[in-house]
């Protein structure tokens, strides 16, 4: 599905070289490459605070360790994502409550939420699945009317932008409270393991993040909160600091890359290309197609055969999910959510696919829908 070692192949020197320095250092926790990739990522979106941390998952715990709820309160969460979003929510005690999504953009259907809000809500987390931002204007205006706290998860979508009905232009993860991100090594920004970071305006929460982050402590051996500890490596960070100034090249590769496969498609009615929202460009991490009466499994086997991975990105939705059964989730009617789940299948899209490759992609997709009418 990516391509990260010729990836790696055009910036070996610069990685080689900081990751040596690390070593040779020897300052591989908390090096100079953390704080210095903090800023560089502060400018980049355009964000007051950034708080690197071990993992996207953990940035989403911090996000909501930070907001002081309370065990039992709710939050408000598409179904249709990845399991990291709505897991640390149980893991905190807190009710996930599922809301559909919108079969053409993927993301939380904002006519969804205000149904689902009660006197116990206290937070939306909005998903920028695939790539694209989900409706932040809409949402803005439920969470306001409502009191309620927005943490959005951009994992998927770092170095997105979302245009405001007023004009503004914000790189997502920075709208709401509290934006949190990954730098899985299949990510937008991925680094070479883990990483992830918390980003946000308000100087209250920055000062408590840091604390959650940092086992609670707000000098050195007092610990006025229980925390975590979750760190971003040197290594890791050495390694984001150069790849952060790829992002928008590596952005505009996936766009051109989806670009060819849109027009490929667009002829063949049993697929539906991503649609794309006026408000928000889309960063394609995933490239997710909508098949129409075609047998998903057949045609992933055999693009397989012809050695082209495809993925279903998810095949069980959040509300399906055992780990749930204890809020009764799986009678949560989520009618797109499950319509989804099963016609979604997800091609190739990353920084290095070459003209052939992708005509070969296309063309063996043809060939399975010609092979089957
Ligand atoms: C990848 C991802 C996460 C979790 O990030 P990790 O770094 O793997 O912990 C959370 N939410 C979404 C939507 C993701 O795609």
């Amino acid at each position: 599905m990516v391509d990260l070692i010729s990836q790696y192949e055009n910036i070996k020197p610069a990685v080689d070289q900081a990751i040596q320095h690390v070593i040779s250092n020897a300052q591989f926790i908390n090096g100079p490459d953390v704080s210095a990739f903090q800023s560089e990522l502060e400018s980049y979106l355009g964000v007051k605070h950034v708080i690197p941390c071990a993992n996207g998952t953990d940035a989403l715990q911090i996000a909501l360790m930070a907001l002081g709820l309370k065990p039992g309160d709710e939050v408000i969460t598409p179904s249709f994502t990845y399991i990291a979003t709505t897991e640390v929510m149980a893991l905190l005690g807190l009710k996930p409550v599922f809301v559909e999504v919108d079969a053409d953009t993927f993301c939380i259907d904002p006519e969804k939420i205000r149904a689902a809000i009660t006197d116990k809500t206290k937070a939306i987390v909005p998903v920028h699945l695939y790539g694209q931002a989900a409706e932040m204007d809409a949402i803005q205006a439920i969470a306001k009317e409502y009191g309620l706290f927005i943490v959005e998860d951009n994992a998927q979508a770092i170095g997105s932008d979302y245009h405001h009905a007023d004009g503004r232009i914000s790189k997502t993860g920075t709208i709401g409270d509290i934006g949190c991100t990954s730098f899985f090594p299949s990510k937008n920004l991925g680094c070479y393991g883990d990483g992830g970071a918390i980003c946000t305006n308000k100087d209250d929460l920055a000062v408590k993040m840091r604390m959650i982050a940092n086992h609670g402590q707000s000098k050195r051996y007092y610990h006025d909160v229980v925390g975590c500890n979750s760190r971003l490596d040197t290594i890791q960070a050495a390694v984001l600091r150069i790849k952060l100034k790829e992002l928008d090249n590596y952005i505009d590769a996936r766009r051109k890359a989806a670009e060819y496969y849109d027009d490929f498609f667009a002829s063949f009615p049993q697929i539906k290309t991503p649609a794309r929202d006026s408000k928000s460009k889309h960063v394609f991490h995933q490239y997710t197609l909508q098949l129409e009466g075609l047998d998903r499994n057949a045609l992933s086997a055999f693009l397989a055969e012809k050695e082209i991975p495809s993925m279903i990105y998810y095949p069980v939705p959040a509300h399906r999910q055992k780990m749930f059964s204890a809020f009764g989730s799986e009678n949560t009617n989520l009618p797109v959510t499950d319509w989804l789940t099963e016609r979604v299948l997800s091609l190739p899209i990353h920084t290095e696919l070459q003209q052939e490759q992708l005509e070969y992609i296309c063309t063996s997709v043809k060939e399975f829908i010609t092979s089957t009418n």
